[in-house]
């Protein structure tokens, strides 16, 4: 089996260039270095190209190596310009990632895996059972797959945002997060900066600390409900981490990173859409440094809920502001073409053992 190179940060390739290429040691920076400009700065992906590297040393690296093994299946279009791509990677298991293009950036929604483990009620990618954890490799090339879609290598920054809020929880998936985050932040490789990337957790609080010394990118949490009893209710994962365990861990992560927490907060009409949950979101966001992005419900064919109606988002999000909070509105995106928050889902199964 092949090594693939996105399955490696900086430090593992010259140590795999060094062990398994015999690579001397005063060239592997400069070999490493080339290896990936060529691949993560001109997203070239096949040895050959690489033409600052001698020849039979590219016969040697494409014999060990091997590059992006995921493919885009379909793309759809939505009527506001975003793309919903279907990746299929290597083992045939698929996934979803999402372009969302605004304004002043370009957002590529990543998948961390295949399928889910939380089982939120209001989330369709809830409804797909786990199947496995993305590796690092599977992570970044859903970013070099949209990359090259969009033709966005060299000075093109069309892709300049990159949020973990597709199917899968990231923080479930820790290890190949951190490498693919490595890879995603390496001045020589993406280059992405930790403002440039959000990580979007339903709340696993006991991996949120390693999270903030290790990975140190935005932080989102997917809280949807100000207190237990609700929170219960529509994410089951709260039976596990409690809300005052969250803060705790949230507040970590803040003296960590120095950022604000995002709070998404899903509106589910007549749900957790009233005054005393405002007001109870406002006691929580007190206690520590955090924004609340209020997102429309996306619906999907057969969900029980319904969006809350516009002017009574409006009207929760001047609550919040007015007791001198930050509270923002966030557009739906996608919707048509089933590519909006909550809304990824892929078919699958988990594959024989003998076949994989
Ligand atoms: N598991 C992680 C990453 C997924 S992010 C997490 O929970 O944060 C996807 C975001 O979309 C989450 O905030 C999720 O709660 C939200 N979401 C799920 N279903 C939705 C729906 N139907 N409409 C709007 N947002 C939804």
């Amino acid at each position: 089996m092949k090594q693939n190179l996105f399955d490696l940060n900086y430090e593992d390739l010259k140590f795999f260039l060094s062990e398994k290429i015999g690579i001397k040691e005063k060239k592997l920076n400069m070999r490493a270095q080339q290896i990936f400009t060529a691949a993560y700065q001109k997203g070239l992906n096949d040895f050959e190209k690489f033409t600052t590297i001698p020849i039979d040393l590219r016969e040697e690296l494409s014999k060990k190596i091997s590059f992006n093994d995921s493919k885009i299946v379909e793309t759809h279009e939505s009527s506001d310009g975003t793309l919903k791509f279907l990746v299929e990677l290597f083992d045939g298991n698929k996934v979803e990632c999402v372009y969302i293009p605004e304004k002043t950036r370009g957002t590529v929604c990543v998948s961390s895996q295949v399928g889910c483990s939380l089982t939120c009620t209001f989330c369709r990618s809830g409804t797909q059972r786990l199947v496995k954890n993305l590796s690092a490799s599977e992570i970044v090339s859903q970013i070099v797959l949209v990359k090259d879609k969009l033709k966005d290598w060299g000075d093109q920054k069309i892709v300049t945002n990159i949020v973990f809020m597709g199917q899968g929880e990231p923080l479930i998936n820790m290890k190949n997060l951190k490498t693919a985050i490595q890879i995603l932040k390496d001045k020589k490789g993406l280059n992405y900066g930790n403002k440039k990337i959000t990580v979007s957790t339903s709340g696993i609080a006991n991996k949120i600390p390693e999270a903030a010394d290790e990975i140190g990118t935005y932080l989102a949490l997917s809280l949807h409900a100000p207190n237990d009893k609700l929170r219960e209710e529509i994410m089951p994962i709260n039976k596990k981490f409690k809300i005052k365990d969250l803060i705790q861990q949230l507040k970590y992560y803040t003296s960590v990173v120095k950022e604000p927490i995002f709070l998404e907060y899903v509106m589910l009409k007549g749900i957790n859409d009233t005054e005393d949950c405002a007001k109870q979101l406002v006691k929580l966001m007190a206690q520590f440094p955090s924004k609340v992005n209020l997102i429309e419900f996306n619906s999907w064919p057969g969900v029980k809920f319904k969006p809350t109606e516009r002017k009574d988002i409006e009207k929760f999000s001047k609550y919040i502001q007015d007791k001198g909070y930050m509270s923002f509105i966030r557009r739906s995106r996608g919707d048509d073409v089933l590519a909006a928050c909550g809304q990824l889902r892929t078919e699958s199964q988990k594959r024989k053992k003998h076949l994989s």
